[in-house]
């Protein structure tokens, strides 16, 4: 079994009292590592070397172009070590290898992108109102920055928050998922080996009520990052907010797929299908209800159901597999709970419902590809967010209608709908309440392009170029000529 040490302060370190907890392969529920069960002094220890290193040594120091060349660096060795962060992260949390593979080589994208953006960001010379007054603008980083992450993308949702920070000159402090926390501390030596110094960059390992709220309540803390449910989300803006630190929260969804009567059926189908089911519907934009115009209803649900049947349920290690086990078992018994809540409702299971019949599947945390159809949107599973491979069926006959009931939920995180009609991508597109709009495909991200939810999805956005801003205050100065 492999033993990690958390990162603090440039030194690899056990918790203080010594705690380890276990984490496990989804695929056969065997322990594979032990993980350091951090608790308060460790993530107080933790922020004040954050603080340390923000305020004195060599980081405050270092131009914008050097902490660029750093961030370049730290992209080079993440691209190096892709295959084997991937490993870790499929061993963690059950998703399939091509999937994280492609995520992996991906990821290096963030810190080329934030690295070269550094030294571009640029204060302003104002013509102020007033006479013999000369007023320029900075911009300057926050301080202690923390990102918090679930367990369905850690070294994505990482690079989300990391890379800005660091390129705005802020130091952070990152808290895994208690789930997946190996892949972070994986992360961690290649932050050592491209040369950041002691304390920019710390990873505490734990769990939400200790080491979490620690974080968020740390007087030197000035800004949270935090991708994960509506609940955790809720508590950590209210704490944020007392102390009036700065959020960005990204939060779940119940993701609206829209299919009209003059889509591309077959691209639709393939669209809804990797919409839902991918990462074995553990993705924050999955594309949870499926809305299908009546005209082609019925025809629709036979492909979504007979190309789902297909899949083959595995080890999420063989590029063979297409779809894996569900990462925990409290997971596996929300998800069992929500097809059963769905069957109560009178929605009718027209593909899985349950555990595969299969004794190698039987020791990991399985659960079929589901799909109910008859479903309303008031009922419970197309209303609240399953975070499993289950889709809802929804049938609708007008625009206006499809339009409704897209956005009749709390969440707004993303949206997808599949027509050939122009007209109709630029009415619906501008009518979906949701921050991100696919039309006639899904699921494509770039650290180029702004993601963030309306309504209950979340506050701010991550990505993009004005992202940096997240980690960055303006200060106005003002001085007599
Ligand atoms: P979660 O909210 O249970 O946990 C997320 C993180 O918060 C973990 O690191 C956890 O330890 C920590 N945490 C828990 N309680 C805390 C507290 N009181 N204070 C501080 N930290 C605390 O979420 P999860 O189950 O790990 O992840 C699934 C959720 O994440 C889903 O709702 C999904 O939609 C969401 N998600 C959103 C996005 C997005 O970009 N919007 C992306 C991926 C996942």
């Amino acid at each position: 079994m492999q033993t990690y040490k958390m990162f603090i302060d440039g030194k690899w370190e056990d918790a203080a009292n010594g705690d380890t907890f276990e984490t496990k392969n989804p695929f056969n529920g065997q322990t594979w590592a032990a993980i350091p069960k951090g608790g308060r002094e460790d993530a107080e220890r933790a922020v004040e070397a954050a603080h340390r290193a923000f305020t004195s040594g060599p980081w405050p120091k270092l131009t914008a172009s050097a902490r660029g060349h750093l961030l370049r660096r730290l992209g080079d060795l993440i691209a190096e070590k892709a295959e084997h962060l991937a490993t870790i992260e499929v061993t963690d949390n059950g998703k399939l290898i091509n999937e994280m593979l492609f995520q992996l080589k991906y990821i290096p994208q963030w810190y080329y992108y934030f690295g070269g953006l550094a030294d571009k960001i640029e204060g302003a010379v104002i013509p102020i109102d007033k006479a013999d007054t000369f007023n320029f603008t900075r911009n300057e980083p926050l301080g202690v920055c923390v990102g918090i992450t679930p367990w369905n993308s850690p070294l994505l949702l990482l690079a989300y928050k990391l890379a800005p920070a660091l390129a705005a000159g802020n130091t952070f402090v990152a808290k895994p998922s208690e789930f997946t926390s190996a892949s972070t501390l994986e992360f961690a030596k290649l932050v050592e080996q491209a040369g950041f110094p002691a304390g920019v960059f710390n990873v505490v390992t734990g769990f939400g009520a200790d080491v979490g709220e620690t974080l968020t309540t740390h007087k030197y803390v000035a800004k949270i990052a935090f991708t994960g449910s509506e609940g955790t989300g809720r508590k950590i803006g209210e704490l944020a907010a007392r102390n009036f630190k700065k959020v960005t929260l990204e939060l779940g969804g119940k993701s609206p797929h829209i299919v009209f009567d003059d889509a591309e059926i077959d691209n639709a189908v393939n669209g809804v299908i990797s919409g839902i089911f991918a990462a074995t519907g553990q993705t924050c934009i999955a594309g949870s209800r499926l809305l299908v115009q009546r005209k082609i209803h019925d025809q629709f649900l036979e492909k979504i159901v007979n190309l789902a049947k297909t899949a083959r349920m595995g080890d999420p290690l063989l590029t063979s597999t297409q779809v894996g086990p569900v990462t925990t078992p409290p997971q596996l018994e929300k998800i069992l709970g929500y097809i059963d809540i769905a069957k109560g409702e009178g929605a009718e299971c027209v593909l899985g419902g349950g555990r595969p019949d299969n004794a190698e599947l039987s020791r990991g945390w399985f659960v079929e590809p589901t799909i109910f159809s008859g479903v309303r949107n008031d009922m419970r599973i197309a209303q609240e967010e399953v975070f499993g491979p289950v889709l809802a069926v929804i049938p609708f006959d007008s625009d206006e209608e499809a339009v409704h009931i897209a956005n009749d939920t709390n969440y707004g995180l993303a949206a997808g709908f599949w027509t050939q009609d122009m007209r109709r991508i630029l009415k619906v597109s501008a009518a979906i309440q949701a921050g991100t709009v696919w039309v006639n495909t899904y699921r494509v991200i770039s650290y180029m392009s702004p993601l963030g939810g309306y309504k209950h999805s979340g506050i701010g956005r991550e990505n993009g170029i004005a992202s940096i801003q997240n980690y960055m205050q303006t200060k106005s100065v003002m001085i007599s000529t």
